[in-house]
């Protein structure tokens, strides 16, 4: 059912995450202006400057905004420096994902017009895939439960549960069935290393089961090495990719180096009942402050929540405001006339926001 009003909780976080976020938020106003609904912005505190202020990185009552809001908009945790006692840094990122269950973490990876790759290849510019990297166990399973016995050994175990894995394969195939109604290959691969390790060996044998049930998609196997060379070689052969939450997190950088960086990679954490949209990158301490931070991967990451609300309220109008969105920063980098400085050009945080504005 649509709504009149969506409730978003903001939560810009540390760093560039707070540029990113401010200039992000004047073009959802700007997009929603008149259409008939409410985009309502509240803006929440969290990540490593909190907790060195407070001693708490993510507040029960922030927590609580997320949980209860339509979505979460995401700027950036972390800081370097700013560590918990045993050394590990602030990621509250973390704690929403498996607290809020957003086990599907989507990296779209989607050459833009006028943005040059690092591949020379002219195929570079077909690159269009999506890769899915389980979000709530995996490697990850082991973050807080990770043991140093003795000074001698230190361990961390990779957790691959069916339903974790079923979960996450069927978001997988979902998605390769919205992508191929608008005229993509339709098509899954499951990057494991099912070769060598039971646990990778059960989620791809997850994968088969789920992949009987979509026949209409055609499913592969591919294993994560092998996978790190294709990405190299020919990525544009790629549609989805489902992945375990360590590969995913390695693989996914990959992902964003393909398309010209970190700047220009949007993602989202999605789970049944709750959704958070950030960019790839971290808060980028060495380049905070100075207005230098390519927006676009958060602009696209506003544009993915507004595609996601749609879908999940039946809403066509919210779906019309992201391609709004998209295609205003695809123009304005197919113009030829911005380079953000992550690329070698001149065009920091504001410039870049203004130019999208100024296509929207
Ligand atoms: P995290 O571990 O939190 O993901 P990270 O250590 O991987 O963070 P990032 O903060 O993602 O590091 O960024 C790595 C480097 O890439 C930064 O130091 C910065 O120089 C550059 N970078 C990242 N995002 C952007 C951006 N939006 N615009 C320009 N440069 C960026």
């Amino acid at each position: 059912m649509p709504l009149s009003r969506y409730d978003i909780c903001v939560l810009p976080g540390d760093g560039i995450g707070i540029e990113v976020v401010d200039a992000t938020l004047p073009l959802l106003e700007h997009v929603t202006r008149g259409a008939g609904y409410e985009l309502r912005f509240a803006t929440h505190p969290a990540g490593a400057l909190h907790y060195k202020a407070t001693g708490d990185a993510l507040p029960e009552a922030t927590f609580t905004a997320a949980r209860s809001a339509h979505a979460i908009l995401f700027g950036a945790m972390g800081w370097p420096e700013i560590r918990r006692p045993d050394g590990t840094e602030i990621a509250p990122q973390l704690d929403l994902r498996f607290r809020l269950e957003l086990y599907a973490g989507v990296r779209p990876a989607r050459a833009l017009p006028g943005i040059a790759l690092p591949l020379a290849d002219p195929r570079a510019r077909d690159i269009d895939f999506v890769l899915v990297r389980e979000s709530t166990e995996g490697l990850f399973a082991s973050v807080g439960h990770g043991v140093v016995i003795d000074d001698r050994e230190a361990r961390d175990t990779m957790v691959i549960t069916r339903k974790g894995s079923e979960r996450v394969h069927e978001f997988a195939f979902h998605l390769a069935e919205r992508r191929r109604a608008r005229g993509r290959p339709g098509e899954v691969t499951c990057v494991d290393k099912a070769n060598v390790f039971a646990s990778m060996a059960f989620f791809r044998k997850v994968f088969d089961e789920v992949a009987a049930r979509h026949p209409g998609v055609r499913a592969r196997h591919r294993y994560v090495d092998a996978t790190a060379l294709d990405l190299v070689c020919r990525p544009w052969t790629f549609d989805v990719l489902v992945t375990e939450n360590m590969f995913g997190d390695i693989l996914s950088d990959l992902a964003a180096g393909l398309v010209g960086g970190m700047g220009m990679a949007p993602s989202a954490d999605i789970g049944d009942e709750h959704a958070l949209f950030q960019p790839c990158h971290g808060s980028a301490p060495d380049i905070a402050g100075h207005g230098k931070a390519n927006p676009t991967a958060m602009i696209l990451s506003a544009a993915m929540m507004l595609d996601w609300l749609s879908g999940r309220h039946g809403d066509p109008r919210l779906a019309q405001a992201a391609r709004r969105i998209e295609t205003a920063v695809d123009a304005v980098f197919a113009s030829g006339r911005m380079l953000p400085i992550e690329l070698g050009g001149r065009d920091g945080t504001a410039a870049i926001a203004a130019a999208v504005m100024g296509n929207l």
